[in-house]
This record gives C-alpha cells, sequence and structure tokens, in this order.
C-alpha cells in the first residue's frame, strides 16, 4: 500500500488526479493535513468528506517511522531510534540550541562505506531511506518537542546514519519539500549535507542550489585517507577538492570541511599545514571534531593541546577553524555513534 508520505507534493497531485481521479485541491488538503498538521489518520481530516476518506483508506496510508525508543541526554540532546516497516532501524537526534533545536537525519540504513572509525560503517549497508522515513524523522521528532512544549524544529543536518549522496534522488526530493509553506516550511537558508564527497554528485548537488555540503575530508592527503577511510578515497583527494572549488555558492556562503581529528593519526602539527596548504583559497570553514571513542575501534580522542594547536596553526594560515563540541556523547548520540542495533 503506497504511503502518501514518500510522494512530493507534485507526485501526490498526480496520484490524486490520475489514480483517484479527485481534483487538485484534495492533494493541497492531504498535503496540509500530513506535513503541515502532523496528521497521520485520515478520519482526523475533518474537511474531508466520510466515503472519501473510506475510498483513500483502501488505496493509500500516512504512515511514520515508528519510535522504538527514546534517549534524553544530560544536555537535551536526544535520540530516537526508529523502526521502519520492514524492520530497519535507524537513529536520528535532536540538539537543543537556545531557543530552538537542530535535527540530525539519517538517510540510509547502515552504510556502505566502510569509514574505518564510524560505527555506521560498521554495520554495512542496509538499504536507502524513502522520501516519507527521512521526513517521517522530522515529523516525529517535531511531534516530541510539541508534546513536550520544547523549543521548535528550526535547522536540519543531514549527517544522520548513511550517505546522503548516495540516496541523491530522494535526497533532492526531500530537499524540495521541505520548505513548503503549506507543509514542513523549514526553509530560512539552505540544509548541510554531510558527505564524504563523491565529484559527481556534488555537482548535482550543487546544481540543485538546495543545499551546501559539509565535507567529511578527516585527512590532509590521499594516502592517509585511503588509510582511514578507503571506499570513499577511491574518489582522489585532488578531485574532490578541485569539485569543491567548483561548487556554486551565494556571496557569505561557505563550505563546512569536517576534519576528525584521531589522536596520533591525523592530528599531528605537519598534517594541519599540509591541510592549509589543501584548501587555500577555497571558501571554507573547518570544523574539529574530536573522535568519539567507541569499543572496539583502534583509535583514540586526540589531546586537547593538540587540538587547539591543529586550530591554531589552520588560523595562523588564515582559516576560519572551529574545534566543535560534541553533545550527547553520555547516551551515544555524538557524531558517528550512531548505530541501531541495540533493540535486537
Ligand atoms: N556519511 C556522511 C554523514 C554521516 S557521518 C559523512 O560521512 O559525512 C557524520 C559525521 O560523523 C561524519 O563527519 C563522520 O566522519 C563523523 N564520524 C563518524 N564516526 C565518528 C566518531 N566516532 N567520532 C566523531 N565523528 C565521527
Ligand atoms: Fe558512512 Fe559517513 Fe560513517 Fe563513513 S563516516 S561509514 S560515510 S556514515
Amino acid at each position: 500500500m503506497i504511503n502518501l508520505l514518500d510522494l512530493t507534493r507534485t507526485e501526490l497531485e498526480t496520484f490524486c488526479t490520475q489514480e483517484l481521479g479527485l481534483p487538485r485541491f484534495r492533494a493541497e488538503q492531504l498535503w496540509q493535513w500530513m506535513w503541515q498538521k502532523g496528521v497521520a489518520d485520515f478520519d482526523a481530516m475533518t474537511n474531508i468528506a466520510k466515503p472519501l476518506r473510506e475510498a483513500l483508506k483502501e488505496k493509500c496510508e500516512v504512515r511514520w517511522p515508528e519510535i522504538e525508543k527514546t534517549q534524553v541526554s544530560e544536555d537535551g540532546t536526544t535520540k530516537f531510534l526508529f523502526r521502519m516497516q520492514d524492520g530497519k532501524r535507524i537513529e536520528s537526534v535532536i540538539i537543543p540550541m537556545h531557543d530552538r533545536y537542530s535535527q540530525c537525519l539519517s538517510t540510509q540504513a547502515g552504510c556502505a562505506m566502510g569509514c574505518t572509525f564510524c560505527n555506521t560503517g560498521l554495520m554495512g549497508f542496509e538499504r536507502n531511506l524513502t522520501h516519507g522515513e527521512i521526513l517521517g524523522q522530522v515529523l516525529a521528532a517535531r511531534k516530541h518537542l510539541e508534546d513536550n512544549d520544547l523549543p521548535p524544529l528550526k535547522n536540519l543536518v543531514f549527517m544522520g546514519m548513511g550517505e546522503p549522496l548516495l540516496n541523491l534522488d530522494t535526497l533532492l526530493r526531500v530537499l524540495g519539500t521541505l520548505p513548503d509553506t503549506k507543509g514542513l516550511n523549514i526553509s530560512w537558508r539552505r540544509s548541510m549535507v554531510s558527505t564524504v564527497g563523491f565529484p559527481d554528485q556534488l555537482r548535482t548537488l550543487g546544481d540543485s542550489e538546495m543545499a551546501l555540503p559539509a565535507i567529511s575530508l578527516h585527512a590532509p592527503n590521499q594516502a592517509l585517507r585511503e588509510q582511514i577511510m578507503p571506499k570513499a578515497a577511491r574518489f582522489h583527494i585532488d578531485d574532490l577538492v578541485a569539485a569543491l572549488r567548483a561548487y556554486p555558492m551565494r556571496p557569505r556562503e561557505r563550505i563546512t570541511i569536517e576534519y576528525l581529528l584521531l589522536g596520533g593519526v591525523n592530528d599531528r602539527p605537519e598534517h594541519a599545514r599540509e591541510l592549509a596548504t589543501l584548501l587555500s583559497g577555497l571558501r571554507c570553514k573547518v570544523n574539529l571534531i574530536s573522535y568519539n571513542a567507541t569499543e572496539d575501534m583502534p583509535y583514540h580522542a586526540p589531546s586537547r593541546e593538540d587540538a587547539e594547536a591543529f586550530q591554531n596553526i589552520l588560523k595562523q594560515k588564515g582559516m576560519t577553524a572551529f574545534i566543535r563540541r560534541s553533545m550527547g556523547a553520555d547516551i551515544a548520540a555524538a557524531c558517528g555513534q550512531l548505530k541501531a542495533d541495540q533493540a535486537k
């Protein structure tokens, strides 16, 4: 049975007019119920007459991913474990930021890239998430915030489980749905898509003008990148940086470079200097992320001094660099700690 959340607004219009023989305004009503009001039950859609509601129930449904577990961290960061209809599990995290929340969305169950430091990578690839499964995470988080009188959800990043650019068609449809003013209405600036970076897909994303990339670079040269993220490094670092230099950006926009500091591996002063040279002239800011240690991984976090020394070298070279605070570490909700196997 078709889940109406899997359709974009245009696709919903086509479905309503062609499959159900309904006038177009019905699609708009349904859209508003589903995305603006967060209603999943046809019987609660009061401006739709009963016979039509019954007809809808026979042909389609509005199915949210089921929340299997909610964990709230001391700092307010909240991790949801979702179960999809086929039993696959994914996680999404909401992070408090002053008067608002930011949500980190998953785009795949598991991930094929197998980066050597990442829990999701260890799971291997399960499957791509659909339009409704990605945005269902938003619907569920928004409801959780409303139900608990918490500040609204205002910011989305595609930084959860999976590689968003390997689910690109769906990602682009999702990005198109976000700003709809009769729907989710999340649009005040371009969303951030975190990716290890594939040159061709980056070009498509850039052409769409709907998102800015955050590139998980994590190494200043090809050899080191091959060592820590072998599959991602199949695309040469020079081709990746060339694609970034060509990325279309408006004034004041910048690409985010994510650099995971792995103690003793890529956090030496010479790595910082090499990174500054690699990125010289690129409109970017560098986020230095401290590795979140998890069991069974051959890495450890960098020392505070080493992280600061790394940042200072980048700054001396005229770059913008931040050391990013990791939220939700006590509930394993921080970057790269997402692995959806605990409920088995
Ligand atoms: N696949 C995408 C998005 C999901 S991973 C990507 O790799 O960009 C989100 C971020 O978490 C990436 O920058 C990733 O490198 C980082 N990450 C993975 N494992 C981590 C860990 N153990 N500690 C800190 N960050 C980690
Ligand atoms: Fe996949 Fe990103 Fe984890 Fe690498 S860091 S395995 S690309 S989720």
